[in-house]
């Protein structure tokens, strides 16, 4: 059994934050459900919780959610206007300590280290504190965990919302997650085969069984929910709510390969970004825009937060199967990469980012330097290869790499592109 708080750290996040941002600004929609959209209008993106409890999810498109609630708010979003509530909300917060990390537009983790003294209040009345000011001031709620580690925190704020404070001592983790049923899907069948079902099961899993099964990120993690913390507090800048890559693809087409060809470039370049800035997505979204302008999109929820160019790659080829309709004819198309975390961190799932996700990592640094030396595109998916582009400039040499998930696309063509080159076997990947 552990002291209760050698270390303290909380959590602290919006509910609903789109949402509440256009409820402030529209007082008269107090009461009813909220839904804000796309860039596009296509589909929903945040939604309070009376627009959650009529069944819309996020992602939604907006025709099936109109079906669930006619009578419903749909606003298109404005990024500035949350990003001033964003300001505010954490020039608030940094009232109680100014040590925060800022984990995207409308969470942080705060060191709640010597704040009891400071304000001469239990963590329960600094966390009541800080939501009354949130409401008080802007008109928002937020909900906070105060826990040992920021990954216990997180999970603390997430238990109860919204607007609920939730403070877990270092004697009460064990009793805390019994109830906390999350476990990482994409590990779930290898854990259940020990037995290992709930955050519970897991803390209390042997540790040379847990680096056996998991490696060095899974120790981290199993370090963080036992309330030993291992992962400091960053003041870096906030991250980035989503990434896109979107293009007219200069032409109206009806070919498959075409349109595959450009996803493939735009899957490159989102993945290359997220490597290079150590972020994670947990959801790609992909989407083709008619000749009429007529957009649709099929989004993919990946089984853990990734940068591997090889399961982003797979995730939009899904998508895009779904999405593509023989003799349509389509003028554009692009990914949204949502849920954005970082690297280091990976407290998003449980049992994160994957050894097999650091070896793409480390290939994708090296094609982003080849690429930067040797002109963009140099290293490029199979099937971006076969896409003419008038407006890039030839490079100097085509290496003969290929990433294995696009091969699937356009099978016959990558091979016989394959073909053309000895060796290439051991360059698969
Ligand atoms: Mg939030």
């Amino acid at each position: 059994m552990q002291a209760n708080w050698h270390n303290a750290v909380a959590h602290i996040d919006a509910d609903g934050f789109y949402a509440s941002c256009e409820a402030v600004r529209h007082p008269e929609l107090k009461g009813r459900p909220i839904c804000v959209l796309s860039n596009q209008n296509a589909f929903v993106v945040a939604k309070n919780y009376d627009a959650k409890a009529l069944g819309i999810k996020t992602i939604m498109s907006v025709h099936d959610a109109k079906r669930l609630a006619p009578h419903a708010a749909y606003l298109p979003p404005d990024f500035r206007f949350y990003g001033q509530i964003s300001a505010k909300m954490f020039s608030i917060l940094r009232r109680y300590n100014p040590q925060i990390e800022v984990y995207s537009i409308d969470e942080c983790f705060m060191d709640m280290n010597g704040i009891r003294t400071l304000w001469r209040k239990s963590y329960n009345q600094i966390a009541d504190d800080i939501r009354e000011s949130v409401k008080r001031e802007i008109g928002i709620t937020v909900s906070v965990g105060i826990s040992t580690t920021k990954t216990l925190a997180k999970i603390a704020s997430e238990s109860n919302k919204p607007d609920g404070t939730t403070i877990v001592p270092g004697k009460r983790i064990d009793r805390f997650l019994a109830d906390i049923p999350g476990i990482g899907h994409s590990r779930a069948a290898l854990l259940c085969k020990f037995n290992i079902r709930t955050a519970q099961d897991f803390a209390n899993t042997k540790q040379s069984r847990v680096k056996r099964l998991l490696g060095r990120l899974g120790l981290t993690l199993w370090h963080e929910v036992n309330g030993q913390s291992v992962l400091p507090l960053e003041m870096k800048p906030p991250l980035p709510k989503s990434m896109a890559r979107a293009a007219s693809m200069g032409e109206i087409t009806t070919d498959r390969t075409t349109i595959a060809a450009h996803l493939s470039r735009h899957t490159l370049r989102l993945v290359s970004e997220l490597v290079a800035k150590k972020l994670l997505a947990r959801r790609i979204r992909v989407f083709l825009t008619c000749k009429s302008f007529e957009a649709a999109s099929v989004e993919i929820h990946l089984d853990f937060s990734t940068n591997s160019l090889k399961k982003v790659s797979a995730a939009v080829k899904q998508a895009f199967l779904a999405l593509y309709r023989e003799g349509e004819a389509y003028r554009g198309c692009g990914i949204v990469a949502t849920h954005i975390s970082r690297q280091e961190s990976a407290t998003e799932d449980l049992f994160g980012l994957m050894h097999e996700d650091i070896r793409q990592q480390k290939l994708m640094l090296a094609v982003n330097r080849i690429n930067k030396r040797h002109g963009n595109h140099t290293v490029a998916p199979a099937a971006a290869k076969l896409m003419q582009n008038p407006y890039s400039r030839p490079s100097h040499f085509q290496y003969p790499v290929f990433w294995r998930a696009d091969l699937i696309w356009n099978k016959k063509a990558s091979e016989a592109f394959c073909r053309s080159y000895e060796n290439t076997g051991q360059n698969y990947f």
